[in-house]
């Protein structure tokens, strides 16, 4: 294959699908989505581990354009949502621009041509505007355990369940307690013969609020969709309660805190559990999980919680620091992805050469976490600090969305070709971040996913959402050039 179109979108997930979208009602039909899986869902196609959920209600985790008055719980099950992007991509006619089974390896942009030329599995793929929607959850994370090549039995990533694998009446070990295991393990549970917990750092947990929708809801949602917009509204409206708690006084997190406190006391009688399990750092800083069946899992008589250390991984068995060998037949994988790196800035060459991830220097900036200085006509979704910790990444996105699909108007009107973000706005949106940063709750101590190699936190937005929205409704012309196709004199680097 070797295609040409005006815009290249890379991955079909909730971010291309939703600009995809976009574009066809907005009559833009130039462009091509290159996504490397078998069909269209991106987090909710690749993972399909037992009890994988959305933690955000799903009437605001969804389309503001496309509501589903459907869903059979408040927190919907994997298989919906995947069900749901699948059948937004159909009745938007989308399938016909997506190739699947295509992996994008390399973006070089052509300054004299005003082009990025892709290197993908499929063959080149030559555009005007690039739009990298590859997901922060992706790539798995995998620890580097001692050992682990030796091991004889069968090893799995939550986001890459091996369904072939029957794990009743095994020995399972499943590493982490972070958002993916606290839903499989109660899953699992009953079915494994032993099941061993290895806990580095103990989650807060939330009582879950998660219900049935009954059918009467359903169809009132069908025949007032009013109603389900206003319920949408209000559960956006509620979690934005909790913004002035994460990013600028922790103190008020307390409440959850006592919550969280009175949870774990309801659910776990054993004060020598209890004192493992509960958190040493402050409330926030980690992603808060919701769960009524995660404390009551690790109380089954066939669940054990390991906190020491791993030391090294058997044939056939982990040791941890202390000495203990346990036996297991199957490792899972549930330590989460690696999502500060970015990994398409390992393969994205911008003016003169120039690597992405060389750019950034072990720490992703972006202007408005999507556009960036020596990079022109290159957009990230979910880019650096537009990740959240309480409400619904979805909102975010159609945020990126206005904000493109406005950049392309501008464009066209005034005839550009090209646009580049100034480094020096650039400059200054990152350092209005990091100084909004140092007063949040992820700034207090704990170590997350959320910190990249050099401490600082590139993955989440330090404010309330809707502000987010506001500086993204338009695009600013005069916080880039623009150009015509003629190459520009290069700018000074970004900070
Ligand atoms: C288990 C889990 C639960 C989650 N729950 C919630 C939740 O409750 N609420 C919430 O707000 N967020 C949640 N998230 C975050 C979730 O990732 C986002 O909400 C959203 O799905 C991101 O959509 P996306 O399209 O940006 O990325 P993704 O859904 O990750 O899609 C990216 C796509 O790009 C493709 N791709 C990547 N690189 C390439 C390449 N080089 N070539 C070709 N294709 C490529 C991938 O195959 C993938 O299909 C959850 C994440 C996980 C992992």
């Amino acid at each position: 294959m070797s295609e040409t179109a005006d815009i290249a979108i890379i991955g079909a997930g909730f971010s291309g699908l939703g600009l995809a979208a976009r574009l066809r009602e907005q009559g833009v039909e130039d462009f091509v989505i290159l996504e490397r899986n078998a069909d269209v869902g991106g987090t909710w196609w690749a993972n399909t581990y037992p009890g994988c959920a959305c933690d955000v209600p799903s009437h605001l985790y969804s389309f503001s354009f496309a509501p589903n008055p459907d869903w059979s719980r408040t927190y919907s099950p994997q298989p919906e949502i995947r069900a749901y992007l699948e059948r937004v991509a159909r009745e938007r006619d989308l399938y016909r621009s997506i190739r699947f089974g295509t992996s994008v390896t390399g973006a070089e942009w052509d300054d004299a041509a005003g082009r990025w030329a892709l290197t993908t599995s499929a063959g080149p793929v030559s555009a005007r505007v690039l739009v990298a929607a590859p997901g922060t959850l992706t790539e798995p994370s995998l620890p580097d355990l001692p050992g682990l090549g030796s091991f004889a039995g069968t090893t799995f990533h939550s986001a890459r369940w091996d369904h072939g694998h029957d794990l009743r009446g095994e020995r399972v070990a499943v590493i982490g307690t972070g958002a993916s295991a606290i839903q499989l393990v109660p899953a699992i549970q009953p079915d494994v013969a032993q099941l061993h917990v290895f806990q580095r750092t103990a989650p807060w947990v939330m009582p879950h609020t998660a219900r049935a929708i009954r059918s009467r809801e359903r169809s009132f949602y069908r025949r007032v969709p009013a109603a389900q917009r206003a319920v949408r509204a209000g559960v956006y409206a509620g979690r934005e309660l909790l913004v002035p708690g994460f990013t600028r006084r922790p103190g008020l997190l307390k409440v959850a805190e006592q919550l969280s406190r009175r949870h774990l006391r309801d659910q776990v009688a054993d004060p020598e559990l209890r004192a493992r399990v509960t958190p040493d750092y402050a409330i926030g800083c980690k992603r808060i999980l919701p769960s009524n069946r995660w404390y009551p899992a690790l109380t089954e008589p066939n669940v054990e919680l390991v906190t020491d250390a791993i030391r090294e991984v058997t044939t056939r068995s982990i040791v941890t620091a202390e000495g203990t060998e346990r036996a297991v037949d199957t490792i899972i994988f549930g330590t989460g992805f690696r999502a500060a790196e970015i990994p398409v800035g390992h393969w994205i060459r911008g003016r003169g050469g120039e690597l992405l991830s060389d750019a950034w220097g072990g720490s992703p900036r972006a202007h408005l976490g999507s556009t960036i200085a020596g990079f022109p006509n290159l957009f990230l979704m979910l880019g650096p600090n537009t990740g959240l910790g309480h409400s619904s990444m979805v909102y975010m996105i159609e945020s990126q969305i206005a904000y493109v699909t406005d950049a392309l108007r501008v464009m066209r009107e005034r005839g550009a070709a090209v646009a580049e973000v100034r480094p020096e706005v650039q400059a200054a949106y990152n350092r209005e971040i990091d100084a909004r940063m140092e007063h949040t709750v992820w700034s207090t101590g704990c170590s997350s996913w959320y910190q990249d190699a050099t401490g600082r936190n590139p993955i989440l937005w330090p404010d309330w959402t809707w502000r987010f929205r506001r500086r993204t409704r338009r695009f600013d012309p005069a916080e880039h050039t623009l150009r015509a196709v003629a190459p520009a004199p290069a700018p000074a680097a970004a900070g």
